[in-house]
């Protein structure tokens, strides 16, 4: 029932590592079609599904329009890197903070990998920027990138701000090859 193959990599990811529990609220960056946000409105039972547990919030921003989901709040054209966008994202949540950033964000292709490269590398340094107004302390940043000479830029960003920050490669993901995810715990905070 997921709109798209790439639930998968995420269910993968979160069994293993337990990012996403009930009652955390999240960021879905680059969440169109909304298969990652489907699962995360289920393990954060956004839904209140489950009245034993505590109900959570999914908010899901993509430069494409999205198809509604129950249990999300979906900002759709909207680029993450745009000040505006941030302001309304932070109008969105609640309380204008997130337990976890989530982004499978990749640009349009140009098929130059050095190039696509660079521009994912450059979307999720935005979205670390943005991570130190609305993440909470402790809380937790996803994000795909695609192996490169600035991966460890990132890393060494990442590693800056967050106390335990790892590299990710989920089976789902074994056909792309240049494709992986960080994954920063423990956000430092300011
Ligand atoms: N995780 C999604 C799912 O499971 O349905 C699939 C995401 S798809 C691989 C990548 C998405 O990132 C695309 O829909 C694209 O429009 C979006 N994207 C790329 N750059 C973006 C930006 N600057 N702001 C917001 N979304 C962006």
């Amino acid at each position: 029932h997921y709109r798209c193959r790439s639930a998968f990599k995420l269910l993968e990811i979160d069994d293993k590592l337990h990012i996403l529990r009930p009652g955390l609220s999240v960021l879905d960056c680059g969440a169109a079609p909304g298969a990652w946000s489907q699962v995360a409105v289920e393990r954060v039972n956004a839904l209140g599904t489950d009245p034993a547990v505590p109900t959570g919030f999914v908010l899901g921003v993509d430069l494409l329009r999205i198809s509604p989901l129950e249990g999300a709040v979906f900002l759709p054209e909207a680029d993450i890197a745009d000040p505006g966008t941030q302001r309304t994202i932070q109008n969105l949540l609640p309380a204008g903070k997130v337990d976890v950033i989530l982004s499978d964000m990749a640009p349009n292709a140009t098929g130059i990998k050095e190039l696509d490269h660079q521009k994912l590398i450059n979307l999720c340094l935005g979205l670390l920027n943005l991570s130190q107004s609305i993440l909470k302390p402790k809380g937790t940043m996803l994000c795909k990138f695609w192996d490169g000479r600035e991966s460890h830029l990132l890393q060494s960003r990442l590693k800056e701000q967050f106390q335990d920050v790892r590299t990710i490669k989920p089976q789902a993901s074994r056909k792309d090859s240049a494709e992986s995810y960080y994954l920063a715990r423990l956000y430092k905070g300011k």
